[in-house]
């Protein structure tokens, strides 16, 4: 099963700075600053004179690119806080990521002032503010030293899916393995890695692509899959063992 990611979206995914800054020149000093009562005042009152700038966001960079290719690994929310005197952002929030993410953001907003009460692995999300610093699973601080941008982000989130192990392996792919078949079934480290990455990429190009059963007949690697790459495979695979001794 794939894991809940939820994704903030302004200053996250939609930079809400810069065109805070391009109707309100005289707003650039406070993203500068720490976050105050009196900031915060003069922030709503430019929202109540433009309150569907919402709509207007640029997407932040690399942001819609690493959330779409995330999603194949992830089971996304996007987890936001909208203006509650302006009512305006409710809706624009929902028509920009149609805009931006089409299909995969269906039904996949949440509003909320509460995002520690939101259950999940992973928040994306720029601010500790609205519970974000009490969530439950794992902050990840965006545009911070650590995760300065999507890029890193996504490596990071990557890097977190790499299974070594066959259990590891099995979960992580379990959308795509039929049913009432085991997957993999033999435990070595180099194969596990290696099965991973073509899977990665064999997703990419092959809409079709399932997998029921890696196991070892014969003394030789069978990889049972919806590929045209099973030989090349099983031909990797085998060398694979042969080096680890295994067969
Ligand atoms: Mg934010």
């Amino acid at each position: 099963m794939k894991k809940v990611l939820y994704v903030d979206m302004d200053e996250t995914v939609a930079n809400f700075k810069e065109r805070m800054i391009e109707l309100f020149p005289f707003t650039e000093h406070i993203f500068n600053e720490e976050e105050t009562y009196e900031n915060g005042v003069i922030i709503e009152d430019c929202m109540f004179k433009s309150p569907r700038m919402f709509r207007d966001l640029e997407p932040i960079e690399g942001a819609v690119e690493s959330v779409l290719r995330l999603s194949e690994f992830y089971d996304i929310y996007f987890l936001s806080t909208p203006f509650w005197e302006v009512p305006e952002s409710f809706m624009d929030k929902r028509h920009w990521l149609e805009e931006h993410f089409g299909d995969m953001c269906y039904k996949r907003l949440i509003l909320s002032h509460r995002k520690d009460l939101s259950m999940g692995s992973y928040l994306i999300d720029d601010r500790l503010a609205n519970g974000s610093e009490k969530f439950t699973g794992e902050h990840i601080h965006f545009d911070t030293k650590e995760f300065p941008n999507w890029e890193v982000v996504e490596a990071y989130l990557m890097a977190k899916l790499k299974p070594t192990t066959v259990e590891g392996f099995n979960d992580k792919w379990s959308d795509y393995l039929e049913d009432r078949h085991y997957g993999l079934a033999f435990d070595d480290e180099e194969v596990i890695k290696y099965l991973d990455s073509e899977f990665e990429k064999e997703i990419l190009v092959n809409p079709d692509f399932s997998y029921s059963q890696i196991k070892l007949k014969f003394g030789m690697s069978r990889v049972y899959a919806y590929s045209d790459k099973t030989n090349v495979w099983e031909e990797e695979i085998d060398k694979m063992l042969k080096g680890n001794n295994v067969i």
